[in-house]
């Protein structure tokens, strides 16, 4: 068994690096937020407090980590994992970053010898709970080939996608239509409420239909329907406006660069974009059904509840 290093473990991070200690790894984490590192430790993942502690002896270094920034601060800074990787260790990125910081990822590995694969992740919090995430890597064959024993404990499906940044150019291609379904999924759903349908039988009809996907399975924004949807709670995030807003954007960019003409994209992008305005970036994406209903208001998300919680 190995010795993994883990940064960012957060929404996504903590289950992750949870199913690689039940897998028998010893797992060293680092997280600034103490809430996160907390809730890591309890499920058997050793904190440490610095990546330089962290990477000591490390097989494998995994990051999971909000935006493109972050992960140039983490593996570029002084006391980042570039400075503190030994030769011999795998760094697997995991976050969904630009396909620019991705290959800045690259070439700064290569140019100090050191093993980088872009490995971004889809499933949500529900596939890395489940560990049946899928993983798209990028890298060189042989490091792609590691890597792939390394995600194992956390995956469903491992793909390989080719060269230096293709995971990151497949997870920004898959998210794009992701955030375009959960549109066409918050529309459908405050129209069958509007229509007077029982939100359950109208989403047993359109799981087994043509409507069938997977914001539908896992994302329906409709209170009592999807187990653990974020409907159930308030639209707390399980998925962020802030980084369904980054992603999409990411994706509308790499169209305005490659000419690929986006409009669906676009008008999802303006959504979250409106959702932050209100200052709520924090919340789930699936708030976005919002923007469907007659008046404003969503079944499922109470206003106050924020503002009560903002206030303990
Ligand atoms: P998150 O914000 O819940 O977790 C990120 C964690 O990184 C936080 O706990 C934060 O404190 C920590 N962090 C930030 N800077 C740090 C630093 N310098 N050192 C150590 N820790 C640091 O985000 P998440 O939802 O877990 O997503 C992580 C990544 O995975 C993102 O890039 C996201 O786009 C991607 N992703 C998320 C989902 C999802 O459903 N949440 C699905 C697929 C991919």
């Amino acid at each position: 068994m190995s010795t993994i290093a883990f940064i960012g473990l957060g929404h996504m991070g903590a289950p992750m690096s949870a199913h690689l200690v039940a897998a028998g790894h010893t797992v060293r984490g680092v997280d600034l937020d103490a809430t996160a590192a907390a809730a890591a430790a309890s499920r058997g993942v050793r904190i440490v407090s610095s990546i330089a502690e962290a990477l000591a002896g490390a097989d494998a270094v995994i990051t999971s980590l909000p935006k493109p920034e972050h992960v140039r601060a983490v593996y570029g800074a002084p006391d980042g994992v570039f400075a503190h990787a030994a030769a011999s260790a795998l760094l697997l990125d995991t976050s969904t970053v630009d396909v620019e910081t991705s290959r800045w990822c690259h070439d700064e590995a290569d140019a100090r010898g050191l093993s980088f694969v872009d490995a971004p992740i889809s499933g949500g919090t529900a596939g890395a709970e489940a560990h049946s995430l899928t993983f798209m890597l990028g890298g060189h064959a042989g490091d792609v080939a590691r890597a792939r024993d390394v995600v194992a404990p956390m995956a469903g499906n491992v793909i390989a996608c080719g060269g230096a940044g293709a995971g990151i150019a497949a997870k920004l291609v898959n998210n794009m239509m992701l955030f375009i379904s959960v549109m066409a999924v918050s529309e459908g759903s405050q129209l069958a409420e509007q229509l007077g349908l029982d939100p359950q039988v109208f989403w047993d009809v359109a799981r087994v239909s043509s409507a069938d996907s997977w914001a539908l399975r896992t994302w329906y924004p409709v209170p009592g329907v999807v187990e653990k949807a974020a409907a159930d709670n308030n639209f707390d995030a399980s998925f962020s406006v802030d980084l369904a807003r980054k992603d999409c954007g990411l994706a509308v960019r790499a169209g305005d660069e490659t000419g690929v003409h986006l409009p669906a994209a676009r008008l999802a992008l303006s959504q979250l974009d409106e959702l932050v305005a209100e200052g709520l970036g924090a919340k789930d994406c699936t708030l976005v059904a919002r923007f469907a209903s007659p008046d404003g208001t969503l079944r499922g998300y109470d206003p106050a509840r924020d503002d009560a919680a903002a206030h303990v």
